[in-house]
């Protein structure tokens, strides 16, 4: 089987593509390393079943030729991070409206089977516990940047079910929630590996507004567990599907719970979110999946714990810092 992940180098990428090297596939990369990295796939490269092309999905010529020599399309090169869309929403909307909207055009000449990764920010500022999938989409206006990513998103969605329903591209979608572990990177400004570096260098954790805001953190090893067993399934095809933990954690608790795996004393600092972001800045005050339908069609629940989770990035991180770290004579 040969696989193809736009956005391979990046977070969830990576892992995705350290799986199916696993289990025997041959992978091809294709990742413009706007926020993905060379570092991320380091482990990998010397892989002989692993191809990489750093270059942009906009680049119709190189993605034709790519999806054609591959079955499968795991498409997950986007724009993401909330700082990052505040400060460049065009490149936001242009990413995710665009590529997406080239990677299905490719994908729909040869049938080849898609995953499209969507996120839980399509829900947007619903109010509903747990998020099923059929729920409505609650996005703020558009004078506020951070909804461009949920509406871009959701046109993302749009597309690939128009896609399946009027040319039958077999399209599977997957919302994910907030996903963590090792190779995240704190600089699109993502709490947890936010908290644990800060934690780690002494450093105040800093909280944005009350802290009780809160969100299920899902391990990303078993976010690409289940987005390969969703690609496994028939049942799933044309289908949008939740994949989180459902175990909620407020913003403070998640800083008291790094502070003390990392035995950190750094202090709690709170900030308030128009220091953070922008000014009118809207934030979600509980996301939580609904897991049920990724269970049915799967059989499948993530479930490492978050103590587990922040001791691997806490790790990672620790070992990121010693390769920087200067020798010492
Ligand atoms: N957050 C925080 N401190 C940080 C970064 C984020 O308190 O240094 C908060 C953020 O305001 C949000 C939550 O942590 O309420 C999760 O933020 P993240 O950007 O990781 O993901 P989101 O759920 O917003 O997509």
């Amino acid at each position: 089987m040969v696989s193809l992940i736009t956005g391979g180098a990046g977070f969830i990428g990576s892992h995705l593509a350290e799986a199916l090297l696993l289990r025997g596939d041959r992978v091809i990369i294709l990742d413009d390393l706007s926020t993905g990295s060379v570092d991320n796939l380091s482990h990998l490269r010397s892989n002989g079943a692993l191809k990489c092309f750093f270059d942009s999905v906009m680049n119709r010529h190189l993605l034709a030729e790519v999806v054609d020599e591959s079955d499968v399309v795991y498409h997950l090169a986007a724009a993401v991070g909330v700082r990052r869309i505040i400060e460049s929403p065009v490149r936001t909307i242009e990413t995710n409206v665009k590529g997406t909207e080239l990677v299905l055009e490719a994908a729909a000449k040869k049938k080849k089977l898609v995953f499209l990764a969507s996120t839980s920010e399509v829900y947007g500022k619903n109010t509903k516990v747990p998020f099923t999938e059929g729920d409505d989409v609650t996005l703020g206006p558009t004078v506020k940047s951070r909804w461009s990513y949920a509406t871009s998103k959701a046109l993302d969605e749009f597309l690939a079910l128009a896609y399946w329903k009027e040319k039958r591209l077999p399209v599977v979608i997957g919302r994910l929630f907030n996903t963590v572990g090792p190779r995240q990177s704190g600089r699109y400004g993502m709490v947890l590996p936010t908290f644990v570096s800060q934690a780690l260098e002494g450093q105040p954790l800093t909280v944005y507004g009350t802290g009780k805001q809160s969100r299920c953190f899902g391990y990303v090893g078993d976010a690409v567990e289940a987005i390969l067993k969703l690609m496994a399934t028939d049942r799933a095809v044309g289908e949008v599907v939740n994949i989180g933990n459902d175990e909620e954690i407020s913003i403070d608790g998640l800083a008291a719970l790094v502070k003390e795996r990392t035995e950190s004393a750094s202090p709690i600092e709170f900030i308030p979110y128009d220091q953070a972001y922008e000014p009118g800045f809207e934030d979600m005050a509980r996301r939580v999946p609904s897991v049920e339908k990724l269970l049915q069609l799967t059989g499948f629940r993530l479930s490492t714990p978050l103590s587990i989770i922040i001791d691997k990035v806490a790790n990672y991180v620790e070992s990121r810092r010693e390769l920087v770290r200067p020798v010492e004579v």
